[in-house]
């Protein structure tokens, strides 16, 4: 039977201790006006920003509510945007080891098993200069402590209950006041360093979805000859169903299975922990494929999480220029492109890179206004192509879905014969497909993106100029930032 879905202890997962200490980011390049960073949120997003702020020349101090870290038992994407940067920070043979890299995505009809569309993920390397993995949540958040531990000091059980953006500083919840230069809120799709941002709330959206998620292990579909190719042929295999789509692969070196299904909203929790009924679980999915029926039986017990977003934010930016945002506190969105991690973790990345160039504090304003620059419009896209996939795979039986499904076909036919033929016809992007991995347009913008290239092209093209200057000039105005 499938374990119960308790918290992971991040010590149990995959390790890349010592890993950050080998590595260099930014050329070396290391901002000769270092700041004191407050963090808010110890998620990954938050560990991100740790590291990469902490190779930038920074002090960052972050608090975290709870009383110890981890991450639930659930699997998460790895997309090649997100690995690249893993990569560069040294985690590589660590993801190697806990990863599984999947071959294709598969997607399916509900009922029959029809497979309908298909695009080959072998040669993800070779065309985004980085791979593609599945694996456990808890794996990713361990690997980022482990890059951000030597750079941070973490604060558990430090609720952040207030923060005055002029100070600047955070209030906790024992009334402790902290003083930093900068406060960055990556306290999650709940954040209150939102509502301080904007100056006003602004609740992130119901999608109107909700998904249980439970983790089997793999050898109970090992043993059953129906279900052993799922783990043989490590394939990401979605079924797409009216309103409902079920996801499904392999983590932990193909010794867990991954089921992920999204369905209405029946009144769930925004929690990662919340347990649903695996009796209702199975009822709400009583009409796929006996294959699908068979896995959820082996499941006695599943996390239920209510899925929101937010339409894009105006700023990210107090009007201080001492308070931002960063990851699901600005730019929560539906799982159904993989991409929520994966766009905090490029936040990170790209901050860090351009906070690496601090050297006055005259700068600080420009390179934020940058950080948002580069950064906003990326992720409202992927909000966007997130939401359409929800339109996409939950279209009712009819002539829209078999619409949708003629549509993934000759995706999938193209792609087959581009297998086949070993390459793809010039004018065959298929963009627009129906499924949005087969237009190579959208892969190339989404996982060909090297955050710390967009942020060097930004200094060159843009910045050097800009910035660069306000180091001698505005030397002589008094604007002075703590100092560490
Ligand atoms: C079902 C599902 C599947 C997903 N699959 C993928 C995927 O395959 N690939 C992918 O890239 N993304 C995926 N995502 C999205 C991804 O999980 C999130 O986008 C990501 O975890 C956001 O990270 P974050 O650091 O911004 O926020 P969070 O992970 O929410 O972290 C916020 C942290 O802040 C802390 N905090 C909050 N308020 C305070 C406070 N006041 N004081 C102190 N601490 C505070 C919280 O305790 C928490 O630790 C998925 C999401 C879901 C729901």
């Amino acid at each position: 039977m499938a374990g119960r879905p308790t918290p992971v202890s991040a010590d149990a997962a995959a390790s890349v201790e010592g890993a950050s200490q080998h590595t260099t980011l930014y050329n070396i390049r290391k901002a000769s006006h270092p700041l004191h960073i407050l963090i808010v949120g110890c998620g990954m997003g938050g560990l991100a920003a740790a590291h990469c702020l902490g190779k930038a020349g920074h002090k960052v101090t972050l608090f975290e509510a709870a009383a110890a870290i981890g991450e639930v038992g659930a699997g998460i994407q790895i997309t090649p945007n997100l690995s690249r940067l893993l990569r560069r920070w040294g985690a590589g043979s660590a993801l190697e080891a806990v990863g599984v890299r999947p071959e294709a995505i598969v997607l399916r009809r509900y009922a029959t098993g029809e497979r309908v569309g298909y695009t080959r993920w072998t040669d993800m390397e070779e065309k985004y200069g980085s791979p593609y993995y599945h694996i456990h949540r808890a794996d990713l958040h361990k690997l980022l402590f482990d890059l951000a531990a030597p750079y941070m000091t973490l604060r558990l059980k430090s609720n952040v209950v207030g923060v005055d953006p002029d100070a600047p500083s955070v209030t906790l919840g024992t009334g402790e006041v902290v003083h930093g230069d900068l406060i960055i809120g990556a306290d999650g799709v709940k954040s209150l360093v939102q509502r301080i941002v904007l100056g006003h709330t602004n609740p992130a959206e119901p999608t109107g979805d909700a998904v249980y998620r439970a983790i089997v292990p793999s050898h109970l579909l090992l043993a059953d000859p129906e279900l052993r190719e799922l783990v043989d042929v490590p394939e990401m295999t979605g079924w797409m169903g009216p309103r409902r789509h079920i996801m499904a692969y392999n983590i932990r070196a193909k010794n867990e299975y991954n089921f992920v299904l999204a369905h209405p909203d029946d009144g769930s929790v925004e929690s990662w922990t919340a347990e649903g009924s695996a009796d209702k679980m199975r009822a709400d999915f009583a009409d796929f494929e006996p294959r699908v029926r068979k896995i959820l039986s082996f499941i006695d017990s599943t996390l239920k999480w209510r899925l929101m977003d937010r339409k894009p934010l105006k700023t990210w930016i107090h009007p201080s220029h001492r308070v931002i945002l960063l990851g699901d506190a600005c730019h929560p969105m539906l799982p159904y492109r993989a991409q929520g991690a994966a766009m905090a973790i490029e936040d990170a990345a790209v901050l860090g890179n351009l906070l690496s160039r601090l050297s006055h504090p005259a700068q600080l304003k420009p390179l934020l206004q940058a950080y948002e620059d580069l950064r906003l419009p990326r992720t409202a896209e992927t909000q966007r192509q997130s939401r359409l996939n929800q339109k996409i795979f939950h279209l009712p039986d009819g002539p829209e879905q078999e619409q949708r499904d003629a549509d993934m076909r000759k995706a999938t036919e193209a792609e087959l014969r581009r297998w086949r033929e070993g390459k793809r016809a010039a004018d065959d992007k298929l963009a627009g497909s129906a499924n949005q991995w087969a237009d190579e347009d959208k892969n190339l913008a989404q996982f060909a993106y090297d955050a710390d290239e967009a942020a060097e092209r930004w200094w060159a093209d843009v910045g050097e100029k800009q910035v660069g200057g306000l180091a001698s000039g505005a030397a002589r105005e008094p604007q002075v930032l703590s100092r560490l």
